[in-house]
């Protein structure tokens, strides 16, 4: 058994600026990087200049990064960080942004290197410090050391070899209040689906189990608040994003399964967001598993059976018709995976693979 989460977590309303004092110790130059326009909306970029300034930390501010992060962009910002010799990273947003500035950090470490070296396994994953800030409630790329990036060359996302967890994780749920019922939606079904396929998985243990069922019992009471897409409280905020850090803590341990699996190509090809596509695979996958697990699982989420669930999933986020041709992409696309194809607790073959597409 195997517990790593090197990332101090706090979640606490105001975190940023509470915590202001702890990032003088992170470097002498920061690079902060965020999204299009959410970051400059919910306040959270202004807390963090806030925060630096107070602490005259010079900063310069990345803000070009598209959902789904590609390697150029990475590359486009690791190539701005070096020219103004940033030392210490800090994202904001969703699990793009965040993602991102692992890569970027690692890549800034790593300045004399090309984008190879994103995919190369088995070298020094040193990266400078990294501060993630969630204003999403899904993927909890806060707590683990994930980036999952587009590779355009291959028509899909994948995962580094590199983890690069952050220093610290500040979560403070009123960036999430503003959020729209569609980002509510695919982020929450997103750190729901990390919790199942943790948990329906060869690598789960007591340990990453622990996260599971701290997740699900924070993800559990939200059904109506995804149902009406509005958060009335920073109470259910917060509720929200502990449901999706847990999530990002259990799969920090045993990594996702043949959902995520199958969502790259599918976000790839017709642009579907993330969580809901992980989701539109969620109870294909549960059809597989032992009935015990299965009935576990749903239960533990609040669902009385797979139709419940599929009823929710219409409801919320609609589950798109997959055409023949983009199912034959994906379901070769996760073939050439066998990462993710071994997390699976049952035998997968491509027959079990388009029945859980086609379910
Ligand atoms: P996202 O792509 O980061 O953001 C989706 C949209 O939500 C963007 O338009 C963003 O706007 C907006 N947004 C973010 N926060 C907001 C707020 N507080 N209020 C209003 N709008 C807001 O979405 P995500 O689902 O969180 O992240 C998906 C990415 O994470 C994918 O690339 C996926 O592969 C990755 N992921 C990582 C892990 C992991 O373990 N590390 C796990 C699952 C998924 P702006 O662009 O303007 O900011
Ligand atoms: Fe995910």
């Amino acid at each position: 058994m195997l517990l790593y989460i090197p990332t101090k977590v706090i979640e606490e309303p105001g975190a940023v600026l509470n915590h202001k004092e702890d990032l003088s110790a992170l470097g002498t130059k920061c690079m902060v990087v965020t999204g299009k326009h959410s970051a400059r909306e919910n306040g959270s970029l202004a807390d963090v200049q806030e925060a630096l300034e107070s602490q005259h930390i010079p900063y310069v501010v990345f803000d070009k990064i598209e959902e789904n992060p590609s390697i150029e962009t990475v590359m486009e910002a690791r190539d701005t960080a070096v020219a103004e010799q940033c030392d210490f990273y800090l994202g904001i947003g969703g699990g793009s942004p965040l993602d991102a500035v692992k890569a970027i950090s690692l890549m800034a470490y790593h300045k004399g290197e090309t984008a190879e070296y994103l995919y190369k396994a088995n070298v020094d994953s040193t990266a400078y410090p990294v501060v993630c800030i969630p204003t999403t409630c899904g993927t909890g790329s806060e707590a683990n050391g994930y980036s999952i990036l587009t590779i355009h060359e291959k028509r899909t996302k994948s995962s580094l070899p590199h983890k690069v967890f952050p220093k610290m994780a500040l979560i403070d749920p009123k960036y999430l209040l503003s959020v729209p019922a569609s980002v509510l939606r695919n982020t929450a079904l997103d750190a729901l689906c990390h919790l199942v396929e943790s948990e329906l998985n060869t690598k789960a243990t007591d340990y990453s189990r622990m996260f599971v069922e701290a997740g699900f019992k924070a993800w559990k009471p939200n059904r109506d608040i995804l149902k009406s897409g509005k958060l009335e409280s920073e109470e259910d905020a917060a509720r929200m994003l502990r449901a999706s850090t847990f999530g990002g803590m259990a799969i920090a341990h045993t990594g996702t399964s043949l959902p995520h699996g199958l969502s790259y190509g599918l976000t790839y090809e017709s642009g579907t967001a993330h969580g809901k596509a992980c989701a539109r695979f969620l109870a294909g996958y549960l059809s597989q598993v032992a009935q015990k697990d299965r009935l576990h699982v749903l239960d533990a989420a609040g669902f009385l059976d797979l139709d419940d669930l599929q009823e929710f999933l219409r409801a919320t986020c609609g589950l798109e018709e997959i055409p023949d041709a983009l199912a034959e992409h994906i379901v070769l696309d996760l073939s050439q995976n066998p990462k993710k194809l071994s997390a699976a607790p049952f035998a997968v073959d491509p027959s079990v693979l388009y029945a859980i597409v086609n379910y």
